[in-house]
């Protein structure tokens, strides 16, 4: 059980996030949740999650495109054992075409976002004594796709840094690992679909089932439950020794 363990989940007011503090609430975890917004909603969704699971849930918005704002989510949470990087977003255009801002705001929330957070939560867990660092990453941290050259390299880079990071505690009992999902049916997903029913001139059940589930050899979206139980289990005493590694949560993609 992660009784008594705080875990920082960032970008997690909706989709993947949301459901990986789920699970970490349902497994005993004191959480803060986190997003750029501070809406009533925001405090309503930590309201509801303390009362159905009877841990601690607190949110704390912060800004994961701003370097300031990663480290005084650490800071203000005051705790961190777990450290969920899951903030990202997604743009989808031709390299020669791609928006400068889409560039670097992706390259800024799903990649330096990450370095920040962790180089605040280190000392804390070393204080602590016990640590688990769990990236998301994407099977585009492994494999490419056209048309999203800022997210390959943001989720590429962070598969890198967690090999990094792992080295850097591999002598502690901190370990850092990503979690390499497959298409999750989450709003980040949903909002690619009317972009490319009209690129392709396409249904949405085709969108869906030959373009989006194309590469995905199950033919069925990962859900967020199930990402959220694979978090819990690298935080478990099982995954003690699995550190620098990544999982794939992708219904066969990578093995492709
Ligand atoms: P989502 O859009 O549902 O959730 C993204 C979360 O990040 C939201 O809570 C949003 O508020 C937050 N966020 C966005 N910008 C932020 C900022 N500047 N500061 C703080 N929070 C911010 O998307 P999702 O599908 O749940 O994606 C979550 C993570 O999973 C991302 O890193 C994404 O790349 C990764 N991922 C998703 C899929 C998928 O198929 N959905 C697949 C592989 C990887």
């Amino acid at each position: 059980s992660l009784t008594g363990k705080t875990a920082i989940v960032t970008g997690s007011n909706s989709g993947i996030g949301l459901g990986i503090a789920w699970e970490l609430a349902r497994a005993g975890a004191d959480v803060v949740l986190n997003s750029f917004t501070d809406s009533e909603e925001d405090h309503a969704l930590a309201a509801e999650m303390a009362a159905e699971t009877g841990v601690s849930v607190r949110y704390i918005q912060a800004d994961m495109s701003k370097g300031e704002d990663c480290r005084a989510l650490i800071e203000k949470a005051g705790r961190c054992d777990i450290l969920v990087n899951n903030a990202g977003i997604q743009h989808v255009a031709p390299i020669d075409d791609f928006p400068v801002d889409k560039w670097n705001a992706i390259i800024a929330i799903n990649l330096n976002s990450a370095f920040h957070t962790m180089a605040a939560a280190l000392p804390m867990m070393r204080a602590a004594g016990w640590g688990r660092i769990v990236n998301i990453a994407s099977a585009h941290g492994l494999t490419a796709s056209p048309y999203k050259a800022a997210y390959v390299a943001a989720k590429h880079g962070i598969v890198g840094m967690t090999k990094t990071v792992a080295l850097e505690t591999a002598q502690e009992p901190i370990t850092c690992n990503a979690i390499c999902p497959g298409y999750v049916l989450t709003p980040l997903v949903e909002a690619q679909i009317p972009d490319t029913m009209k690129e392709y001139n396409m249904s949405r059940e085709d969108v869906i089932k030959n373009v989006m589930l194309e590469r995905q050899p199950s033919k069925e979206f990962a859900t967020v439950e199930q990402l959220g139980g694979t978090a819990v289990f690298l935080c478990s005493d099982a995954a003690a020794q699995i550190t620098g590694t990544t999982i794939s949560v992708d219904g066969g993609w990578t093995a492709l």
